[in-house]
């Protein structure tokens, strides 16, 4: 695959049979959301940081890993012991600061079998770097515990292009760049499963690179910026000189993302990584308001653990 180096620490290990997953329907593609508040700043009502799960064909796709993602999956029913596959969109921490902790997590409750992961530079380096600062404990449990190696499970996989990502029986995953300034390998993804397609856009400003991916797909599940608590949000946040502009280059405000939705021609529009996600004052109907005056399919506002 052009554009992508891998790095194994699988040493020639037998991919044993994946536990199946407890409690689910295998037949459907399923969509949760697991977190759908954007940023960094942790809050006690506000929502779980972002995170999306797609289980196809009782497999789990997880995208994005914001703090607290592993509590949210078991919330949601996945025993992480079933851990197979992680995609980071891009490396804003409120997108990978559970990434090394969910793989650990996963482990922690009988993960036995491989993990891939997926994202942009330097997710190689990340995941090593994760190992060598967990070195002590993994090492302990190891001779301890008498547990199988965790490096050994986990490849992480690089790439800086669009294109296709990865493919299994089920699923194919491609990525397309979008505009996420000042970072250049910022992606959405797009995952085309049995009976449903599911775009999901990272943080992005308006880009038509993220209409083009979603073209036809069933689902979008956008990025989604309210001015109205804008203000509100960054008093919040007295130490960020810039936030103000960083937030209105890089994200996308909801009349935007209808205008998007309605280009690419979606069926469903999800939104989701709200800014600001701890404003209660912005009502649902405020969120659905401005990506309704352009897009006339079904709007969702997102909330956490909620399953479209
Ligand atoms: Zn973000
Ligand atoms: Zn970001």
């Amino acid at each position: 695959m052009t554009g992508i180096t891998r790095r194994s620490f699988l040493a020639g290990a037998a991919a044993a049979a994946l536990a199946p997953l407890r409690g689910l329907s295998q037949s459907r593609t399923r969509l949760v959301l697991l977190g759908t508040g954007g940023g960094p700043r942790v809050t006690a009502k506000g929502r779980a940081k972002p995170a999306t799960l797609i289980v196809a064909n009782g497999i789990p796709y997880v995208v994005d890993c914001g703090d607290g993602t592993s509590l949210q999956l078991v919330r949601a029913g996945i025993g992480l012991d079933t851990l197979r596959y992680v995609f980071i969109t891009h490396h804003h921490s409120d997108h990978n600061l559970d990434y090394g902790n969910l793989i650990y997590n996963g482990w922690a409750s009988g993960l036995r079998t491989p993990v891939d992961t997926y994202g942009p530079p330097p997710i190689v380096e990340m995941t090593e770097s994760w190992f060598r600062l967990n070195r002590f404990d993994i090492e302990t449990r190891i001779a301890d515990e008498g547990r199988v190696d965790l490096r050994r499970l986990v490849t992480p996989h690089e790439f800086d292009k669009d294109g296709q990502v990865m493919r299994n029986e089920d699923v194919k995953v491609t990525a397309a760049r979008v505009r996420h300034p000042p970072i250049d390998n910022a992606y959405a993804y797009r995952f085309d499963c049995p009976g449903r397609s599911i775009v999901i856009s990272g943080d992005t400003a308006v880009a038509p690179s993220l209409v083009e991916l979603a073209k036809g797909a069933d689902v979008l599940v956008c990025e989604a910026m309210h001015l109205a608590g804008l203000e509100r949000l960054l008093a919040k946040v007295p130490n960020a000189a810039t936030l103000r502009e960083h937030l209105l280059a890089s994200h996308t405000v909801t009349e935007d993302v209808g205008r998007m939705a309605a280009e690419a021609g979606v069926k469903t529009l999800v939104l989701s990584h709200l800014v600001p996600g701890d404003d209660p004052s912005i009502t649902e109907a405020m969120w659905l308001e401005g990506p309704r005056k352009h897009f006339k399919g079904e709007v969702i506002v997102g909330r956490d653990l909620l399953e479209i």
